[in-house]
């Protein structure tokens, strides 16, 4: 493989940095999409380190995602990734489909959520996280859950939900991807679907002394690539590579194979009071949605996106926007911003469920509908002319948000 090659490196998706493999399995419209930009999750500054007491060190990288083999096998041909991933795999919290949480750990995930310790968390910590930088030691092959986390959407809902449909299809793609090529290695999918749900009768046998899954259940469902699964992830990333013009028809033609009895069992094994956590969209109900649907939902969602409400729009009462008098930790570390928008749990309360720090320039466009007015352009090229980016945009993200609402007169 030539690590020169663009699947090594990152690519832009509407000014947002995701895996260069992208390029290659998706549509290429995808590309000329123009995402919500995401302007509050400023990762390298993160905002809930002050404003949630989120850690340092690992911030949201408090889950453990799981990486297509073939994604591994990329990140073994690189330096930040050979180390981590060999440790991922010594440590036992990898099988042949990549890395993957052992129902244990799932659990504490869901306890982690339920006492709300997210970003908190002790026990639950990416394994593929550099603890000494806080980089993520595989960023140009991370999954679709790490490429599409945003912890705050400027678009609201609609944002939320065009982000969910995103991951959705990359990680559809992503199984099917992972499960081709383990078959083009002679690995066989079906056999090993069968053995995790034959181990699955006693999931407390499952997770190893040190965490991650055991010796005896690796030798199980790795076979004859035991001991050779660094081998095993390099020969799915070398099927990727030479078949990387054909990814997309690839994985709209993959049966995918589930384990149903295994996510049976581990849904049993999570006690009652974690029931709550449990997010059913990651259990499959046995039917296999293909890429190419997701992909006709995904362009639906995208062109409503950034459609301008006809009616007049206003400030919502629930909006109260005041200067920021820097005397609490968030408000010193966003000096720069003169003023707070908060959006109160209810109209006149004095609690809010959440507060932007605003620049003058969209303190000043967003006092623009203190009364009532239409998305105009005038407005956009009047205030294009103060230095903001695509006024009429952020209006509309303002309105995705509520903090903007259809004006009712
Ligand atoms: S996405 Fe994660 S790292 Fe980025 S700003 Fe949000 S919590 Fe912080
Ligand atoms: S793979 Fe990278 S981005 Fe994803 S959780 Fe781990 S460290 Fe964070």
């Amino acid at each position: 493989m030539n690590l020169e090659d663009q699947i090594f490196k990152p690519t832009s998706f509407a000014g947002h940095l995701v895996p260069g493999i992208w390029r290659y399995m998706l549509p290429q419209e995808i590309f000329d999409f123009e995402a919500p930009a995401e302007r509050r999750a400023t990762c390298m500054d993160c905002p809930n380190i002050q404003s949630e007491q989120y850690r340092p060190d690992y911030r949201c990288c408090t889950y453990h995602p799981a990486v297509p083999n073939y994604a591994l096998g990329f990140a073994l041909e690189t330096t930040t990734g050979k180390n981590s991933v060999q440790a991922l795999i010594n440590n036992g919290y990898s099988l042949p489909e990549g890395s993957l949480h052992t129902p244990q750990e799932w659990v504490d995930y869901l306890a982690d959520n339920k006492y709300e310790k997210f970003g908190k968390s002790e026990k639950v910590l990416c394994h593929l996280l550099d603890k000494k930088t806080g980089f993520c030691t595989i960023y140009a092959f991370r999954n679709s859950v790490c490429s599409t986390f945003f912890c705050e959407n400027d678009h609201g809902k609609r944002g939320e939900s065009f982000w969910s449909q995103t991951q959705e299809l990359v990680s559809q793609v992503e199984a099917a991807l992972g499960q081709w090529s383990l078959e083009q290695v002679g690995f066989s999918v079906a056999n090993y679907m069968d053995t995790l749900n034959e181990l699955s009768k006693d999931l407390t046998k499952l997770p190893g002394t040190k965490g991650g899954w055991s010796a005896a259940s690796r030798k199980a469902l790795f076979g004859k690539y035991y001991g050779r699964e660094t081998e095993l992830y390099r020969s799915c990333a070398q099927a990727i590579y030479d078949h990387k013009e054909d990814l997309w028809d690839i994985a709209n033609s993959q049966t995918i194979h589930e384990a149903s009895q295994f996510e049976l069992n581990q849904l049993k094994f999570v006690p009652k009071e974690f029931d709550s956590e449990i997010d059913a969209s990651d259990f499959s109900d046995g039917d296999t949605i293909e890429p190419k649907d997701l992909w006709k939902k995904l362009k639906k969602t995208h062109k409503k996106l950034w459609q301008e409400p006809e009616q007049k729009l206003v400030l919502n009462k629930k909006v109260q926007i005041s200067k920021n008098e820097k005397d609490d930790q968030e408000s010193k570390h966003n000096k720069g911003r003169p003023y707070i928008l908060e959006f109160l749990t209810k109209k006149n309360g004095d609690t809010y469920e959440w507060r932007h720090f605003l620049t003058k320039k969209e303190y000043q466009l967003l006092s623009e509908f203190k009364k009532p007015r239409k998305i105009s352009t005038k407005l956009n090229k009047r205030h294009r002319s103060k230095q903001i980016a695509e006024p009429n945009k952020r209006i509309i993200e303002w309105f995705g948000k509520k903090v903007l609402v259809k004006d009712k007169k």
